[in-house]
């Protein structure tokens, strides 16, 4: 792609309204526009980003089993009703200039209406297990949306929802689930601890969260840095400097950002909505269920805050908007176009700044904004040598290699 036919540009100053790296740093570099509190556009460069996140939590959850599906965001009434989740706060209610009794509410998440569906097409323990998820848009009335990307009013989640006929087979997929997960952030460039969590809305029980330990976090999370035992600090009684009740270790304190969730539901929802099998016997049982949450706007920012410095931000590969970014500088733009239509031949992912009317030092100084994990720089001085310079964008300086074996490089 080149840069001088993209929608965005990149801007020096930092929004006055983000105190958020992540918000400034994004916003700044054209990934995400916030048209008001808690509510961003994801620009193309950004929607690059959620794509690969997308695509990574999409391989790790179809390898335990998850069936992608799409709920809508439209969730009637009777939905929440049966579960006594209509009158929360945290859902923005529908209603139209007529009529001001709402009948729908914006789904801040799909627990009633998959479980419903569920219903319909599970009646044996023939048909169990099952798991079914769906990367969508969530609504949820947030009182603090103040940290940027990390909390919006409407945001995208992956969430997955699991049906089984007992709570072993429950907690055995819990594992798989959490092993999956684990995966996923990795994969990101994100080193999660799993935490021991309440329920929330969604369950009396205890929960597991995912942890990223971030100052701008707006969690608490006490953590041994020996075996990786966590818990939230709103249930625990840890305190830092105690001993691990695991292993021993020392517990840490930390502020964190949950970009994940899972929930051992238990029958709450099957027995609300109506869902049950017939076991061996023909004896009819309510389907035990877990729901797992994941923030793909959520993670881009946290991936931001974990991986910048004070030029920008520095996108781990597996995540990042393109593989390299090709600059081309004064006297040197025919053989840098030549070098691009070949990485294009080659497959390789490639952002290109070929824009005329901008100096050397803004093409680096954005190169170093937007973050792409390799740099690839053509000049009058790199031709001399037939070569092109190529720096990693956590390196401070570049080496010359040749056109050619560059290409091999980067296709591996
Ligand atoms: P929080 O405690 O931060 O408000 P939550 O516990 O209410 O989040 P869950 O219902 O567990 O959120 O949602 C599952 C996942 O969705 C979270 O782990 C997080 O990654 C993401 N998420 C939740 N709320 C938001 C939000 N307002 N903006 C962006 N992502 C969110
Ligand atoms: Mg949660």
């Amino acid at each position: 792609m080149r840069q001088s036919k993209l929608f965005t540009k990149t801007s020096k100053e930092n929004p006055k309204d983000e105190q958020s790296k992540n918000a400034q740093l994004l916003e700044r570099a054209g990934f995400i526009y916030k048209n008001s509190a808690g509510i961003y556009t994801i620009l193309p460069l950004g929607w690059r980003v959620i794509q690969k996140i997308a695509a990574i939590i999409r391989e790790e959850i179809n390898a335990i089993g998850g069936q992608e599906m799409l709920m809508q965001a439209m969730v009637d009434k009777h939905y929440l009703k049966a579960t006594g989740r209509w009158d929360i706060d945290i859902g923005f209610k529908i209603i139209t200039a007529k009529n001001p009794e709402p009948s729908f509410v914006l789904g801040w998440t799909h627990e009633e209406v998959v479980t419903e569906i569920a219903a319909r097409f599970i009646n044996s323990y023939r048909d169990l297990p099952l798991a079914v998820y769906q990367i969508q848009t969530k609504f949820r009335n947030e009182a603090r949306a103040k940290s940027g990307i990390l909390r919006g009013r409407e945001f995208l989640m992956k969430d997955l929802y699991s049906f089984h006929a007992d709570e072993r087979d429950l907690l055995e997929y819990y594992e798989k689930a959490k092993q999956a997960y684990f995966k996923i952030f990795e994969r990101c460039g994100l080193r999660t601890y799993y935490t021991l969590a309440g329920g929330g809305d969604f369950t009396a029980g205890n929960t597991h969260e995912f942890q990223v330990l971030a100052p701008v976090g707006e969690d608490v999370t006490y953590y041994c840095e020996k075996c990786g035992y966590a818990e939230n600090k709103e249930i625990s009684k840890l305190k830092a400097g105690d001993k691990c009740p695991g292993c021993g270790g020392k517990i840490g304190e930390a502020n964190s950002i949950e970009v994940g969730n899972i929930f051992p539901l238990g029958t709450k929802y099957s027995e609300a909505l109506g869902l049950a099998y017939a076991d061996e016997k023909g004896n009819r049982q309510p389907v035990v269920m877990g729901s797992y949450g994941i923030g793909l706007g959520r993670m881009m920012g946290a991936i931001v805050e974990i991986h910048n410095d004070d030029k920008g931000i520095i996108w781990p590969e597996a995540v990042a908007p393109f593989k390299v970014h090709l600059i081309a500088l004064e006297g040197a733009e025919s053989e840098a176009d030549k070098f691009y239509d070949k990485l294009i031949k080659a497959g390789i992912d490639v952002f290109y700044d070929d824009r005329a009317y901008a100096t050397a030092g803004e093409k680096f100084n954005d190169a170093d904004l937007i973050g792409i994990p390799c740099r690839l720089v053509i000049s009058k001085k790199t031709l001399e040598n037939d070569g092109v310079e190529i720096k990693k964008r956590f390196d401070k300086i570049g080496e010359i290699a040749k056109m050619d074996a560059t290409i091999d490089i980067l296709s591996k």
